[in-house]
């Protein structure tokens, strides 16, 4: 396998109730060519979310030796509770060709970012402060107080957009989900991605080259 085909990878981060999530189905679900990491956290499940689905759930001491024994691409503690990016399926998917997403916050995106440079970065906000709380507030999973952390957070997070490679609004799911895949897909044709075909060609025409 040449760097060409190896697949891209992409971080998602947003603000609380930017729709993330939803956007990230909506792309597994349309296309084939992504792979969506599982994070693991030391959060409690929400209602009806799945083990190694939504997240593989650890207690604080089950997150920490997965810290010590080197397992994670990434972790930070987010609102009191620990999420990192399990290493092995990233490079695997990777390998095999897949786009990977990971879905993740700022802290963690700025570690992949400084070990992989060529990382893709993408924020995705709702359009507004107040839809950010509307939507927070109407998932009705979180307590005020919850919200209300969530919120300062955001506020926090707003200070590192410039950080990221691609801002895109989420107005409508359907074109945030259609943004989203063309700037990764574009990002097959960054030189860098293709840089083991511009030294092919470069050889190539090497061979051509018979004036002194
Ligand atoms: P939630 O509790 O709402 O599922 O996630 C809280 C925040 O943690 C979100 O901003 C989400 O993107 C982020 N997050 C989820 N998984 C990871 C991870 O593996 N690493 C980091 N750094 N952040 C994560």
């Amino acid at each position: 396998m040449t760097d060409s085909d190896r697949g891209i990878l992409t971080i998602v981060s947003g603000f609380a109730g930017s729709g993330k999530g939803t956007v990230m189905n909506k792309l597994i679900s349309e296309h084939d060519n992504y792979a969506l990491s599982v994070s693991a956290t030391s959060r409690a499940p929400r209602p009806g979310e799945e083990e190694g689905k939504s997240y593989f759930f650890k207690t604080r001491e089950q997150f920490e030796d997965m810290i010590a024994d080197g397992m994670l691409l990434e972790y930070a503690e987010y609102v009191g509770n620990y999420y990192g990016t399990p290493k092995d399926f990233v490079f695997a998917m990777m390998d095999a060709g897949k786009d990977v997403i990971l879905e993740i916050e700022m802290q963690g995106a700025m570690q992949v970012k400084e070990k992989y440079p060529d990382t893709l970065l993408i924020f995705l906000t709702p359009p507004s402060a107040d839809e950010i709380y509307r939507r927070l507030k109407g998932r009705g999973t979180e307590t005020d107080e919850v919200i209300a952390k969530r919120m300062k957070r955001a506020c926090e997070e707003s200070e590192y957009i410039k950080d990221y490679d691609f801002l895109v609004i989420n107005d409508n799911i359907n074109d945030c989900t259609d943004r989203v895949h063309n700037i990764i897909q574009s990002a097959h044709h960054t030189v860098s991605h293709e840089s083991g075909f511009a030294d092919m060609i470069k050889e190539e025409l090497l061979g051509f080259n018979t004036i002194k």
